[in-house]
């Protein structure tokens, strides 16, 4: 609750009213930063590559503590060969690392996208879940990679919560978390429901291009002016 007032304080005074009157102010403040962001770029897209709900499943496994740059560089091999759930079921281990090692914990993965292959032919007739339950049961996919699919493939929104979101969700004020299911919380609790995915996108890809961990380019941000972070213009790193 303290963090609460103390945002308050420093976003303008909005603590008269107490806690409900804090709320609405970052519910505002959320929704003000999501226009200028949707202002300078209308169109916002998941940078993996994929065709089908299964290779962005396959994509976003591989990209756990990875980039989706070095994940694009290798799967346009693996889906070549091994397009379906029961192509990549019926791999073998080794053929998969090999395709794979670029994107690091290579041997683990191989084992989470051959596994997953095989659950999603034996439970789901080799279709993509569509519950957040039933994704976060298969080998490899945690609530991240379960939100991504739920939001970028079947229209339920959902908020995706990265490295960038925290720092970004962080130095906006816009959470005081760095546990990513409570971030996912707070932004649920400022956005519209329908902005969860793309919302949650755009805060990616401004930590990812703009907001970046050591050196913000403050310069040329266009949120400048609703970020109170103490590092902002100086380039501390948190
Ligand atoms: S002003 Fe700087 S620190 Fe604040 S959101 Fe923009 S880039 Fe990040």
């Amino acid at each position: 609750m303290k963090g609460l007032w103390v945002h308050a304080h420093e976003y303008g005074g909005e603590i008269k009213g107490g806690i409900t009157d804090v709320n609405m102010a970052r519910k505002a403040r959320a929704r003000r930063i999501l226009r200028a962001l949707k202002a300078a770029g209308p169109t916002v897209h998941i940078e993996l590559a994929y065709a089908t709900p299964f290779q962005l499943l396959i994509a976003t496994i591989l990209s756990a503590q990875s980039t989706d740059a070095r994940v694009n560089q290798v799967t346009p091999a693996l889906f070549a060969r091994y397009p379906t759930p029961y192509e990549l079921a019926h791999a073998n281990q080794e053929t998969v690392e090999s395709l794979i090692r670029p994107v690091g914990l290579y041997q683990a993965k191989a084992r989470y996208l051959i596994t997953c292959s095989q659950r999603l032919l034996a439970d789901f007739h080799g279709e993509i879940p569509r519950t957040r339950e039933a994704l976060m049961a298969l080998p490899g996919v945690g609530r991240k990679t379960a939100n991504v699919l739920l939001g970028a493939c079947f229209g339920i929104p959902a908020v995706v919560v990265d490295t960038h979101v925290i720092r970004v969700a962080n130095r906006l004020a816009l959470t005081s978390s760095r546990t990513p299911i409570q971030i996912e919380h707070d932004l649920q609790a400022v956005l519209p429901r329908s902005d969860w995915t793309q919302g949650s996108q755009r805060l990616l890809l401004h930590g990812r291009y703009v907001c970046r961990a050591g050196h913000p380019a403050c310069a040329r941000c266009v949120i400048w002016e609703d970020c109170n972070w103490k590092g902002k213009w100086g380039g501390i790193s948190c």
